[in-house]
């Protein structure tokens, strides 16, 4: 996903060239420099002074840009829903100031919410409570090996199939999980909302970020 579009290919123009270095042109002044042998090793045809390349090999040649442009999307959504999914380390770290704060402990995450028919939504606190003492809605990455917090999930509570998205501290990024026991991460989430129902409170969640500093 780029800027929320999914692309299969890119076309972009060849801006100039040195001996071993193409320059490609993405969009208005969007620049990087490729090696010509990876354009030829991926068979890229250059027609009218322009290629057309993969989404994947857009992705690597453009990668700190995407990396910009996956930035701008996540501080703004987590605007729009308070999801600050790269926070949640932070966010477990700085639990005792949250627990102190029953609005802070009972905030509301749009995002945060596991089910199919019943949808079970859970508070920051109770989530983080979760988070902290390494339930099932915690793991570890395959790739990278660093923790993962499960953070929705969708399934049948019937069959016992379903897919949970997990934020991936290592990848910076969202995993999806397939589980044959859905009904156990819905009992986990059912559990954190008995405890901790979630909240919405706009001032709770300025008045965190204030004081956290994010
Ligand atoms: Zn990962």
């Amino acid at each position: 996903m780029l800027g929320g579009i999914f692309m299969e290919s890119v076309k972009l123009k060849i801006q100039s060239e040195t001996e071993d270095k193409y320059e490609l042109l993405y969009l208005d002044g969007v620049t990087t420099w490729v090696h010509k042998s990876l354009i030829r090793d991926n068979h890229i045809t250059i027609i009218d002074n322009q290629v057309e390349v993969s989404d994947y090999l857009f992705r690597s040649f453009f990668s700190s840009y995407v990396a910009k442009l996956k930035h701008e999307e996540r501080i703004k959504e987590s605007e729009k829903t308070f999801a600050y999914l790269e926070r949640i380390p932070f966010l477990i770290e700085n639990l005792d100031l949250i627990r102190k704060n029953k609005e802070y402990y009972h905030l509301y995450f749009d995002r945060f919410r596991i089910g199919h028919y019943v949808v079970f939504r859970a508070g920051l606190g109770g989530l983080l409570e979760s988070y902290k003492l390494e339930t099932r809605l915690t793991g570890t990455c395959e790739i990278t090996n660093q923790k993962y917090y499960i953070f929705s999930g969708t399934g049948s509570p019937f069959s016992g199939s379903g897919t949970l998205t997990a934020y991936c501290v290592g990848c910076d990024d969202l995993h999806s999980i397939s589980v044959g026991t859905f009904s156990t991460y819905m009992g986990e989430f059912k559990q954190i909302q008995a405890f901790c129902p979630p909240r919405k409170n706009e001032e709770a969640k300025k008045q965190l970020r204030l004081e956290l500093n994010f």
